[in-house]
C-alpha cells in the first residue's frame, strides 16, 4: 500500500515549544476556569480576528449552540439556515428548541442564496443562520439588509472561515455573532475549541453565564448554563499554533495553488474561485466532478481511496437528508445544494501536503 493520505493533517507547534509553553502549569495547577492562558488567547484572537469582542469555548459546537441560546429566541421560532454543511450547523438549532427551514445555495460558492431568503421569511421567523463554507463568505450586506428590514438575527457559522478578512473587517465582526472552530482538523487548532465574536458586549456576559455554569459568586448562580469552558492545555495549544498561522497558511496556499494549475487543463473538473473582496485561508481544497467528467464523483473518491488518498464527500448528503431530519421539516426545494452535494470531493489540503503529493492525487484523476 502506499503512503496514506488523508483529507486533513493537524498542525501542531514543535513539540519542545510546546511543552516549554505548559511548564508554567505545573507551578500554578490553574487547568482551566479562564485561567492565565484562556485571557491571553482571548486578547490575541481578538486582534488577529480583527473582531470586536470574542469569548472562547471548548469546542465550536457548543459556541454554536450558545451563540444561538444566547439571544434567547421564542420555543417555537423558525431559524433560515443552509443544509450544505457540516451537521453541527443543523443539531445547534434543533438542540436549542428550534424549527430549522433550509434554503437553497448558490451554485458557485456553496454559501446560502441570499436571493430565496425572504421568501422562506413567515412571523415565526427568529434568524437567519449562513455558513461561510469553505471559507466562501456569504452575502454579508444582503443578509444585513433582509435581517433589518424583518428585525431578525444573523449569527454566522464561521467554523471554515478562521482569518478571512472581508473588506477592511475579519469576518467575525459582521452579523449579531459569529462562530469559529478550533478543532483539530480547522486550519487553526486548539485540539478541541471554539469562539464566538460579536460586538454587544451583554453578548459576553451572557455567554460568561452559559459556558461557566451561570456562577456569578461563591455563593450565587444567575443562570441555568452549562459547561463549556476551553481548559489552560488547549489554550496554550492555541498560542503556540496562533504563532505559526501565517507560515500554516502559505504553506496551504502553495499546494492549493498548485492543485488548481493541475486542474484548470482538465475538462469536467471545476475548483471554486472565491470572493475578490475576501481574503481566503485556505482551509479546505473542494472541487466538483460535474456530469461531463469522464467519471463520477464516487467512482475517483472510490478510485483515489484504493490508493491510500482519502478525499471526503463534504458535505454529502445534506443535513435536511440526515436520518434524524429527514422529512421532519417544511419541504423546501433545495436543488443546487443537492447538485453541489452530489458532486463535490473534498481533496487533501494540510500544510505538510508537498507538491508531489499533490501530483500524485491529481495524476490518478
Ligand atoms: C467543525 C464545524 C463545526 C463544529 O465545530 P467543532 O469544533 O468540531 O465542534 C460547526 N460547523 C461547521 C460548518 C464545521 O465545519
Amino acid at each position: 500500500m502506499d503512503k496514506e493520505i488523508f483529507v486533513t493533517r493537524s498542525s501542531m507547534p514543535d513539540y519542545v515549544e510546546y511543552i516549554e509553553a505548559i511548564k508554567p502549569l505545573w507551578e500554578t495547577h490553574w487547568l482551566t476556569n479562564m485561567g492565565a492562558y484562556h485571557k491571553q488567547l482571548e486578547s490575541q484572537l481578538k486582534k488577529y480576528l480583527k473582531v470586536p469582542d470574542i469569548s472562547l469555548t471548548v469546542n465550536g459546537h457548543m459556541a454554536l449552540e450558545l451563540a444561538i441560546q444566547a439571544f434567547g429566541f421564542p420555543r417555537d421560532a423558525e431559524v433560515i439556515t443552509t443544509p450544505f454543511t457540516f451537521i453541527s450547523t443543523t443539531h445547534a438549532i434543533v438542540r436549542n428548541g428550534l424549527t430549522p427551514v433550509f434554503c437553497d445555495v448558490k451554485p458557485y460558492d456553496g454559501t446560502i442564496d441570499e436571493t430565496k431568503i425572504e421568501n422562506l421569511i413567515t412571523e415565526k421567523t427568529a434568524a437567519i443562520i449562513p455558513v461561510h463554507v469553505y471559507g466562501h463568505v456569504c452575502n454579508i450586506e444582503e443578509i444585513q439588509k433582509i435581517a433589518e428590514k424583518y428585525n431578525i438575527k444573523v449569527i454566522y457559522d464561521a467554523a471554515h472561515a478562521f482569518g478571512v478578512e472581508y473588506g477592511s473587517k475579519g469576518i467575525g465582526a459582521y452579523g449579531d455573532a459569529s462562530v469559529f472552530s478550533f478543532h483539530a482538523t480547522k486550519v487553526f487548532n486548539t485540539v478541541e475549541g471554539g469562539a464566538v465574536t460579536f460586538s454587544d458586549h451583554k453578548i459576553y456576559e451572557k455567554l460568561y453565564n452559559l459556558k461557566n455554569f451561570g456562577i456569578r459568586g461563591e455563593e450565587l448562580v444567575t443562570e441555568v448554563g452549562a459547561n463549556a469552558k476551553m481548559n489552560e492545555f488547549c489554550a496554550v495549544m492555541g498560542l503556540c499554533n496562533l504563532k505559526h498561522i501565517h507560515n500554516s497558511m502559505q504553506k496551504r496556499k502553495r499546494a492549493a495553488e498548485h492543485y488548481i494549475r493541475r486542474f484548470s487543463e482538465m475538462e469536467g473538473i471545476m475548483t471554486f474561485r472565491g470572493n475578490d473582496k475576501a481574503t481566503k485561508n485556505y482551509a479546505y481544497f473542494p472541487i466538483l466532478i460535474t456530469d461531463i467528467y469522464k467519471s463520477s464523483r464516487d467512482e475517483i473518491y472510490k478510485k483515489l481511496k484504493e490508493h491510500g488518498i482519502h478525499a471526503r464527500k463534504y458535505f454529502f448528503p445534506v443535513t435536511s437528508d440526515q436520518a434524524c431530519f429527514k422529512n421532519k421539516y417544511r419541504y423546501i426545494e433545495i436543488p443546487c445544494a443537492r447538485s453541489l452535494a452530489e458532486q463535490v470531493l473534498t481533496l487533501p489540503l494540510y500544510e505538510e501536503l508537498s507538491d508531489e503529493d499533490v501530483d500524485k492525487i491529481v495524476d490518478l484523476f
